[in-house]
């Protein structure tokens, strides 16, 4: 079976069943906002959101995890982590699973991080396709997120009374057979599915003024662009958007000793090059001294750096930096900027 079909009104039957199977996140509303938490009960998920306020990176790259205990006398490590759990990402966007794509790039890049690893096998992740843009901050199109481009094992897209699901892999297979309300796509299924994706057709549109390669060139010529001048003036350095971004990896270390001294644990927690003392070495050098510098640095990250490196655009479109920014900075205003200024040249 490639495509199976679920009506809407045996959805929390499914989702009885998947929490049965192993731990369960999706999507949940709080206040005026969404995040992912673990579910309790299948009528608090929630799949008409916009973006989560930090994207499930937070449950295959903690924003603090243990690494290893040590102890100094005699001196021995140990792993701090000893079993890792099965379990379910549901109702994950496609923007946001261009964002595991990406951090499994880095992740088996040597030297390969074993915690990571170990998650990523018990992760099964089952997406929702937007059918409609979630807000104005979205850049998805550009980036070629707007539509499924692999990395999942289920696909849901909504179809009215039903979803049609995209089965991709055996373990997302496992989860949808033998269930008697979950049956093999028909073919006027498939038909309407076809029908859904023109609609969005007209519906989606890139958001950079011109097409991605050209945003990547516009980088090899920006270094000195008086856009970063601007962006810096305003940026307060608050870190949100590194923090929200389902892209960003950076974390420093810290050791917590007990009161002997001679035992401890060595702990990782999310960092952030927009923080003013990130690049700060000792005898108080900064080798990305101000905001621009800063602010430059995190566009570069996202668009020409890792295509480099990786072959792959790190900024997935979600839009959570530009939401969540105190000083109103946009990134889809900051790019397009930088390829108007090319235009006037
Ligand atoms: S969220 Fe906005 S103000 Fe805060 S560091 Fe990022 S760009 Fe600067
Ligand atoms: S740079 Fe902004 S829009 Fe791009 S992936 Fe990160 S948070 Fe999302």
């Amino acid at each position: 079976m490639k495509y199976a079909s679920l009506k809407k009104v045996n959805l929390n039957d499914w989702l009885g069943h998947l929490k049965k199977k192993a731990k369960l996140y999706a999507p949940r509303k709080k206040e005026n906002l969404f995040v992912f938490r673990q579910v309790k009960e299948a009528e608090d998920v929630c799949l008409e959101y916009i973006p989560t306020v930090l994207p499930p990176k937070k449950y295959y790259f903690p924003q603090k995890e243990k690494l290893f205990k040590f102890s100094s006398q005699p001196f021995k490590t140990a792993k701090a982590i000893d079993k890792f759990e099965e379990f379910i990402l549901f109702g994950v966007h496609t923007c946001d699973i261009a964002g595991i794509q990406c951090l499994d790039v880095v992740f088996r890049d040597a030297p390969e991080d074993p915690n990571y690893l170990n998650r990523k096998d018990k992760m099964t992740i089952i997406g929702i396709e937007c059918l409609k843009y979630c807000d104005k901050y979205a850049n998805c199109t550009s980036m070629g997120n707007h539509v499924p481009r692999g990395g999942y094992d289920l696909m849901m897209v909504d179809l009215g009374e039903k979803f049609i699901i995209h089965i991709n892999s055996e373990k997302g297979e496992k989860l949808v057979t033998g269930l008697d309300y979950i049956k093999e796509a028909s073919e006027a299924d498939m038909g309407l599915l076809e029908r859904v994706r023109e609609a969005k057709k007209k519906i989606f549109k890139e958001e950079f003024i011109a097409p991605l390669p050209n945003v990547y060139n516009i980088f090899d010529k920006s270094f000195a662009s008086p856009v970063w001048k601007d962006v810096g003036r305003r940026c307060v350095a608050c870190g949100n958007c590194t923090a929200v971004c389902p892209t960003c990896y950076c974390f420093d270390t810290q050791d917590e000793l007990e009161l002997s001294l001679d035992k401890g644990v060595r702990s990782r927690v999310w960092n952030s090059c927009q923080m003013d003392d990130f690049a700060k070495v000792a005898g108080g050098e900064d080798f990305r001294k101000g905001r621009d510098n800063r602010q430059k640095h995190r566009y570069y990250r996202k668009f020409k750096y890792p295509v480099d490196k990786f072959n792959r655009y790190f900024c997935t479109g979600c839009g959570r930096c530009t939401r969540t920014c105190m000083a109103d900075i946009s990134l889809i205003e900051t790019v397009n900027s930088l390829l108007a200024e090319e235009k006037l040249q």
